[in-house]
């Protein structure tokens, strides 16, 4: 595929539902128009990437993505497999760089949590933990405790003693959100952090990451390809269209208290989102 200029509009009126608003209207993160909104965390400005493949053309992955995250604002990013989720995230880490187009975190400090925990597999759940405190220099004296502190918060106090092996996928997905809390991010960026696991564990570790986010005021940058995951979690949706990824649409979702996975506001999300993903799936035959 060619690197393309083509820009697409998301639709003025696509279809809105009880539980949830389309932005253009009144967009969580961006500046108010009074001026009063909350400050831009994450800025994306037309960004393109396209990667190089041997001897055929390159190949666009994201195609002009404009977005902005406001600070302390959860953004869930949806969209099929391969439509460029990653790479969003990749560009927003600074682990790689746009084709086009200007990624600004206004010097924020960014934290990444994947889909594998990537622990050091002969380092206990604490050395894991700490190990990420001393390469932001807190000093030794600080770091013992600073790592309980963390593992407290995943609600893993009593298990700084053990091996990533004698943990199960859960634990590990804790250890490995300590661990970027560790980093003292002010955004947070996850990458299908719990695609792996069981839907209960899922559940679970949803309602830790709300409290956590609702505690230190954390700006997540979220990526999935769950729709019950993103109206669960998001206090926006990001839908990006098939490859190359473009944002098609965005929906504001209300904010009422804690939500639940099973409730009929978090199902009547998903299935517009379903309805729109299936859409755009079909339209590009895959
Ligand atoms: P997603 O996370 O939404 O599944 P990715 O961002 O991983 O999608 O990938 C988007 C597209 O870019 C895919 O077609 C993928 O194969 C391609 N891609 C991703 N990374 C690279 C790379 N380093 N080199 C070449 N192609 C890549
Ligand atoms: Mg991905």
């Amino acid at each position: 595929m060619t690197v393309s200029n083509e820009q697409v509009t998301p639709p003025a009126n696509s279809p809105g539902a009880s539980a949830l608003s389309q932005t253009g209207v009144s967009a969580a993160g961006r500046p108010a128009p009074d001026g009063h909104g909350p400050a831009v965390a994450v800025r994306l400005t037309e960004v393109s990437k396209a990667y190089r493949t041997t001897g055929g053309p390159q190949l666009l992955a994201l195609d002009q993505v404009s977005l902005t995250v406001g600070d302390g604002e959860f953004v869930c990013n949806i969209g099929a497999s391969g439509c460029g989720k990653s790479t969003l995230l990749n560009l927003v880490a600074g682990l790689d760089q746009p084709t086009a187009g200007q990624v600004d975190t206004g010097g924020r400090k960014v934290g990444l949590m994947f889909q594998e925990p990537a622990l050091f597999p002969w380092l206990t759940a604490a050395r894991n933990v700490e190990l990420a405190l001393r390469a932001r220099g807190v000093p030794k004296s600080e770091r013992q405790a600073r790592t309980q502190e963390l593992l407290e918060t995943v609600r893993l106090g009593g298990f700084g003693g053990k091996r990533p092996h004698e943990l199960s996928g859960g634990m590990r997905q804790r250890v490995a959100m300590a661990r970027a809390l560790a980093q003292d991010a002010d955004v947070l960026l996850m990458d299908e952090p719990f695609g792996a696991l069981d839907a209960m564990t899922r559940d679970l570790l949803h309602d830790e990451l709300e409290r956590i986010c609702g505690e230190r005021t954390l700006t997540v940058l979220f990526v999935t390809h769950n729709v019950r995951e993103a109206a669960r979690l998001g206090d926006r949706v990001i839908l990006l269209s098939s490859r190359p990824g473009r944002v098609i649409e965005e929906y504001v979702l209300p904010r009422t208290g804690h939500r639940r996975i099973d409730s009929p506001e978090v199902s009547e999300v998903a299935a517009r989102l379903t309805d729109r993903l299936r859409e755009e799936v079909g339209r590009h035959g895959s």
